[in-house]
């Protein structure tokens, strides 16, 4: 009987998924002796995205039908005599409600993950943040087949005679043989970060390089070798050319292939003529297609590479596997998402809470637009939520804008939509101000602002985080500066007219879909599908708040602030007024009890009903 609700789930959902019509690539991919699918900070959306608001239809493809893909693309390598190896570079946790619902969410999720057989998967930091989760990937890294290398993270485990070892979290390294016969060395790494949860040890490429049992795996020669690594190809945090460099002076002509992540951003670069540096991007939105040729009898001649990203969607799966609607998916495919919906349905995350009325976004129209979800978050979700029983005084709510994380897409809104947009647990506390001083404490930490305190070495998750938000805003917010330095039609991004546009057929000339435009620095174009960009307001504040109560600067109001955010508010109150002296001992909780990554559920259960 359970396969009612489920089935008609999968229908309904791809009903959704069906009145889009996305553009079909135009290009087929370049097949070479050696090719690889690599994914990146899925961070738990193997849902793929189920909104209608662009681009999110480019991403619509949940895992099953990514499964489906890539086992077509390993029988097209087959069939052409070529090698084809699927690679992640890590974070799978923290993200959609799959993976952040409950306690055990994120271990069941892996277990569907590993339904699609890897050949090469690596760790991320969100795997690492607590010892309960790298122990999980620990216990079950039989899942993924003798897969999973962690060539530089440990963990402390207590071992059966009661003593504690730090031992390898995974594989060291791999040597495996390809279906064709080619001999590969692969090695996953991790940057060296530092807000891992004891019990956890990363070490430095540039330590792991002087490793004995690292320079005896690399001792022999490879058909070529593959690093997978959660970091980026270069830049902040890439740490791959310790490793490179180590390679070559063993080997100076072997391929060698990189798959990274991490910065959630469409990347690639070529260490030298024999080598492709590819980072595919996040959240499932894309599969990088890299291939390249093996070395000839011209030793000497540079490798023939190129790298494809592929957005995330069944219409360019099934292009590029010349598949149709009859013969596109797969059992494993069916299998994974079967799996995936009943997870979701046992973790009560689809089930509509409401009806937004509207999208709201969080950078493309500034703070202050009614289509802002910061708007929103400061003039009705926190004011209508935050409410303390107790307490009838007037009140001033400021919270933190970086708890917000993504778009709020109109139509259904379900936990997974809310744990999405706010998936951080942070708790209210109040203390008592006079109103003229509330009225410039908002101001005074937006002056000061939330991310000119990033350290440049991060020591705690959050900061880890906005390390690689603002690594991604700054991606985004150059291909909008780009496209309108080109001329580009600052209409297009209205999104409701652009909706309207589309649905009466009259779409706008080449490209026609909002999208990522990526610029990376290898030769070509890198983009399956041609779009135009989304649109980036920078400068939004760090900081909001609830729209100031009318009472005179003499009154004394309850002035309430997020956790998340205590030491910028104390900090803000003191440099305000010294003599105040405010410190965490005098804070009090508001609406005890009221977590910050449930109000927009709260909100939507009364207000978003209509159409429900
Ligand atoms: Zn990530
Ligand atoms: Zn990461």
């Amino acid at each position: 009987m359970r396969y009612i609700p489920l089935l008609s789930l999968i229908s309904s959902t791809l009903a959704a998924h069906n009145t889009i019509e996305l553009p079909k690539p135009t290009r087929e991919l370049e097949w070479k002796d050696v090719n690889f699918l690599s994914t990146s900070d899925v961070h738990g959306w193997l849902l793929g995205h189920q909104h209608a608001t662009w681009p999110e239809p480019n991403y619509s493809g949940d895992f099953g039908s990514l499964a489906s893909f890539a086992t077509h693309m390993r029988r097209i390598a087959s069939d052409k005599g070529v090698d084809l190896l699927l690679v992640d570079a890590g974070d799978h946790h923290d993200g959609s409600g799959l993976v952040s619902s409950s306690a055990d969410a994120s271990s069941k999720a892996e277990d569907i993950f590993s339904m699609l057989p890897y050949d090469i998967i690596t760790i991320g930091n969100h795997e690492l943040y607590h010892y309960e989760d790298a122990l999980e990937e620990y216990r079950n890294r039989g899942r993924w087949n003798g897969r999973y290398v962690t060539s530089n993270v440990n963990i402390t485990i207590k071992a059966e005679d009661g003593t504690f070892q730090s031992v390898p979290l995974g594989e060291r390294f791999l040597k495996f043989e390809t279906e064709q016969g080619r001999k590969v060395t692969a090695f996953g790494v991790i940057f060296d970060f530092k807000a891992h949860a004891r019990g956890i040890s990363i070490q430095g490429t540039s330590k792991l390089i002087k490793e004995a049992w690292f320079l005896d795996a690399i001792k022999d020669k490879p058909d070529y070798f593959v690093l997978a690594g959660h970091m980026p190809a270069r830049g902040e945090t890439g740490e791959f050319l310790p490793m490179f460099d180590a390679i070559r002076q063993v080997h100076p002509k072997v391929p060698i292939y990189v798959f990274g992540g991490h910065t959630h951003v469409r990347d690639c670069v070529q260490y030298d003529d024999r080598s492709i540096a590819v980072v595919p991007g996040r959240y499932l939105e894309t599969v990088a297609f890299t291939s390249s040729s093996l070395p000839s009898t011209d030793e000497n001649a540079p490798l023939d590479v190129s790298r494809r990203y592929i957005d995330g969607n069944p219409v360019s799966y099934k292009w590029h596997t010349k598949t149709s609607d009859d013969d596109f998916e797969l059992p494993i495919g069916q299998n994974i998402s079967l799996a995936l919906l009943r997870l979701s349905a046992a973790l009560n995350i689809s089930t509509p809470l409401g009806i937004a009325p509207h999208d709201y976004f969080l950078n493309r129209h500034p703070y202050g637009h009614p289509r802002s979800i910061l708007t929103a978050f400061s003039d009705k979700v926190l004011p209508y939520t935050i409410q303390d029983k107790e307490r009838n005084g007037t009140r001033v709510i400021i919270g933190n804008a970086g708890s917000l994380r993504f778009d709020l897409f109109q139509g259904r809104f379900d936990r997974n939509d809310e744990l999405t947009v706010s998936p951080f647990t942070s708790a209210f506390l109040y203390v008592r101000l006079a109103a003229g001083l509330a009225r410039n404490i908002t101001e005074q930490m937006n002056r000061s602002g939330a991310s000119k305190f990033i350290p440049s070495q991060p020591t705690t998750k959050l900061e880890e985080e906005d390390r690689v938000r603002r690594i991604f805003d700054d991606y985004m917010a150059e291909q909008w500066e780009d496209y309108l330095i080109q001329g580009g039609n600052d209409h297009l991004y209205d999104q409701e007219s652009n909706q309207m546009v589309l649905e009466h057929g009259k779409i706008p000339k080449k490209p026609r879909t909002m999208g990522f435009v990526t610029k990376d620095r290898c030769p070509g174009k890198g983009d399956d599908i041609e779009h135009y960009p989304v649109p980036f307001v920078g400068n939004q504040p760090d900081f909001i708040e609830t729209p100031f109560p009318d009472v005179d600067d003499e009154e004394i109001i309850d002035v309430v602030s997020m956790d998340f955010a205590l030491d910028d508010f104390l900090a803000a109150v003191n440099v305000l007024d010294p003599t105040i002296g405010l410190k965490e001992k005098h804070m009090k909780p508001y609406a005890e009890g009221l977590e910050i990554n449930v109000v927009f559920g709260m909100y939507a259960k009364e207000m978003w009903q209509k159409g429900l």
